[in-house]
């Protein structure tokens, strides 16, 4: 079976889900995995804000809101009065469910309820549509089957076994319905796969069922090679391999959750992405195939924190950077770019949630310098095949832009620069310019 994920904008409206009918509905047996309609988690988090606030008023006034645009959406969907009051039903289902956290305390537990409701909302209601229509399809609970660990990572083997068993329950059905994003953690509370997690479900369900293909359906035909919401002009790259993909998903690419690639990768399942609104694009095939050589995209990641650790002790001492990674191992904290030189290493963290101990640990031993807001750049190809001349191109292209850390080598296919926040824009379209000649 297919896993197919259609994304916020692919589920954004009526007529998006009726669009929707066309693409899943023929003989091929699969798995549709569901986000929620565009802006609904976005507006769950504001919710979910208000409520920890205590702000009861604003809270209930959002709800509200959120509410009536799905009501005007449901009215929209379905034709028969008994599907209507069907869909109307659910809607206040949920709502009233929401609405009820206003009168009770609110922890991070609550909060995670809160943020599942959009795709529990979204896929009850392509479900009710198909059935108005006569088209047979189940909806799978996905907190049935998805489940993380308790260091918050996919629990593969569990996910494969549940899913199996829920599967098995119908035999002969072709058309599974079932929610991204969401999950359940290792106490069984319900919780989700952070922003953007639709992706990661559909990959980590193509692994557990050995699927043949993962298809993301978005409403983009692809991977571009630079960020259309960022540059002017960009192409579609039609080829990726896997490596090449991850680095772009987990360096900013927002068309990919940042680690969804590797339970495909991991089964060797090849993931198409693909556009919704033109179906017959050819979108980008990732798989493990080399796919040309030379370079092929660029991405960006914000929010990074640089940390220089300077110190004597470096100078001959082995058994330096070790104290140093244990630190941040113990801190959970994983480091994404490092360089280093005979007195000092630098390198850069997303998460900066435990920085001031960190700092406080290395100071024990080393002077320590932080830069916050910086971006990563990252640029993605196969320099294997062309090491002459890939790196000179970047740095041409940058040449005006004053870069704090380079980092090349690790893999055949990237080459990260650290730029600061602001340099971003002109980074990027530097980038294109000198790469693409656009
Ligand atoms: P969905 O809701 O379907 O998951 P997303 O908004 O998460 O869609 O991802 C699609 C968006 O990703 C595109 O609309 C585009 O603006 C953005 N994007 C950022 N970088 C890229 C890139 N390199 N190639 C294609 N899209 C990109
Ligand atoms: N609805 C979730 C979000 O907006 C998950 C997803 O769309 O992939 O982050
Ligand atoms: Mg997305």
């Amino acid at each position: 079976m297919k896993v197919l994920k259609f994304g916020g904008t692919s589920v954004g409206s009526a007529e998006r889900m009726h669009a929707l009918v066309d693409l899943v509905v023929n003989m091929e047996a699969k798995i549709v995995v569901l986000s929620a309609m565009s802006g609904t988690t976005n507006a769950l988090v504001e919710i979910a804000d208000k409520l920890y606030s205590k702000d009861t008023a604003q809270a209930n006034e959002l709800i509200s809101k959120l509410e009536e645009k799905y009501v005007v959406e449901v009215k929209r969907l379905y034709k028969t009065e008994a599907a209507l009051q069907k869909g109307l039903n659910l809607i206040r289902y949920h709502f009233d469910y929401l609405r009820a956290f206003t009168l009770d305390m609110f922890t991070a537990n609550e909060e995670k309820a809160v943020l599942a409701q959009g795709e529990l909302l979204s896929t009850a209601m392509f479900h009710y549509y198909l059935s108005e229509i006569n088209v047979e399809s189940v909806l799978l609970p996905a907190l049935n089957f998805m489940r993380i660990d308790e260091n918050d990572e996919p629990d593969l083997e569990y996910i494969e076994r549940h899913i199996t068993e829920e599967l098995n329950k119908y035999p002969g059905t072709s058309l599974f319905i079932t929610q991204g994003y969401i999950c359940r953690n290792s106490f069984g509370e319900i919780d989700n796969l952070k922003r953007g997690g639709s992706d990661y479900t559909a990959s980590l369900i193509g692994a557990a069922i050995y699927a043949p293909e993962v298809q993301i359906w978005t409403d983009i035909d692809g991977m571009h090679n630079n960020d259309p919401r960022v540059v002017d002009k960009t192409h579609p790259i039609h080829e990726l391999t896997f490596d090449e993909a991850a680095e772009l998903a987990y360096f900013g690419a927002k068309i990919l959750h940042p680690t969804c690639i590797l339970p495909a990768q991991k089964r060797n399942i090849p993931v198409k992405l693909l556009n919704t609104m033109q179906p017959e694009a050819k979108g980008t095939t990732i798989s493990d195939k080399a796919s040309g050589s030379g370079i092929k995209a660029v991405a960006a990641k914000d929010g990074i924190t640089a940390i220089n650790i300077k110190s004597g002790r470096m100078l001959l001492a082995h058994g330096f950077l070790r104290s140093v990674f244990e630190i941040f191992e113990r801190y959970k904290t994983p480091i994404d770019m490092i360089t280093t030189s005979e007195v000092a290493v630098s390198l850069t963290i997303d998460n900066s949630k435990y920085l001031q101990e960190i700092c406080k640990e290395l100071e024990e031993f080393s002077d320590v310098t932080v830069d916050q807001n910086q971006t990563i750049i990252c640029i993605v190809g196969d320099f294997g095949s062309e090491t002459k001349g890939c790196a000179l191109k970047v740095l041409e292209a940058m040449k005006t832009i004053p870069i704090r850390m380079i980092s090349y080598g690790g893999s055949p296919f990237n080459v990260s620069l650290l730029v600061k926040g602001e340099l971003k824009k002109a980074s990027l379209v530097a980038l294109n310019k000198g790469l693409f000649n656009y």
